[in-house]
């Protein structure tokens, strides 16, 4: 065994000088060997580098992904507690609302339902931007409506009692069933009839059964009547100041005694003066 030797040349190219080493096979194995053993670490050690920086990149990822569903998730939470008030404000609107309204936050992976959630946000924001241009209208009404509500008169125009209720009844001079649009207040002739609320004379004189009457206008489609009045104290144009005397008390026209009819008409509609006043 100890003759199967290998034997290694060396020779240098420039000088032409040559080393010879001897070794025996054995040794030549055991170099082989080791040579095999130490590049199979390195392969090893630089294939686990690689695989490391490349997990690291792809949990990098992973982790900015998750933070962007979080985000999503708070902003879907945020939509949808818009999406409820707009409905409450839709509902007392009564407006018509369409859907899709249902809406289920509760995702076990976030991660999974990305796409589901981003389709659900385009969803509700076209339905807030449909929502929006009513909601703007309704919050127009709402003002209008205050507006016209601050011009209905809240205090009585005279001293009285109340005699007769806004609603269907016979009629006292006719003996006919019929609706009485205003109010009667019980005083004395003469009593004094103030204007309640700021106002336009738009009539002042005899009509009909109302007998003399005055008509104001308050603005905002807002008027008020007083009728069976003795005598006018105001002219048609003039303008009256709340607290004005406008009329005192008679029985004029279709009447059985002095008193005041009082009506409060909106857009010319009657409505129960009771159901503003304050006393
Ligand atoms: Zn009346």
């Amino acid at each position: 065994m100890s003759d199967k030797n290998v034997s290694i040349y060396v020779i240098a190219e420039s000088s032409g000088r040559s080393t010879h080493l001897r070794i025996s096979y054995y040794m030549a194995a055991a170099i082989v060997f080791f040579l095999l053993l130490v590049g199979s670490g390195i392969f090893y050690i630089v294939r686990e580098m690689v695989n490391n920086s490349a997990s690291a990149t792809l949990m990098d990822e992973n982790l900015l992904l998750r933070s962007q569903v979080q985000d999503l998730d708070l902003d879907l939470v945020e939509l949808q507690r818009q999406m409820e008030l707009l409905q409450m404000y839709a509902a007392q609107a009564e407006m018509p609302n369409s859907g899709p309204w249902e809406l289920d936050v509760r995702y076990p992976d976030a991660l999974q339902k990305t796409d589901q959630i981003l389709h659900k946000m385009v969803l509700l924001r076209q339905e807030v931007q449909m929502l929006y241009p009513l909601i703007l209208q309704h919050a127009e009404d709402v003002s209008a409506q205050k507006l016209q509500f601050s011009r209905i008169p809240k205090e009585w125009p005279c001293e009285g009692v109340l005699t007769s209720n806004f609603r269907y009844r016979i009629n006292p001079v006719t003996g006919k069933r019929a609706f009485h649009a205003g109010i009667d207040i019980g005083a004395p002739l003469y009593t004094k009839i103030y204007a309640p609320n700021d106002g336009t004379v738009v009539f002042s004189g005899w009509r009909g059964g109302y007998g003399n009457i005055v008509i104001l206008d308050h603005g905002q489609g807002v008027t008020t009547r007083y009728a069976h009045a003795s005598k006018l104290l105001v002219k048609v144009g003039q303008q009256v100041k709340k607290g004005d005397k406008i009329a005192l008390m008679g029985s004029t026209g279709q009447s059985t005694g002095p008193h005041l009819h009082y009506e409060i008409r909106i857009d010319g509609i009657a409505i129960d003066p009771l159901k503003y006043l304050t006393r």
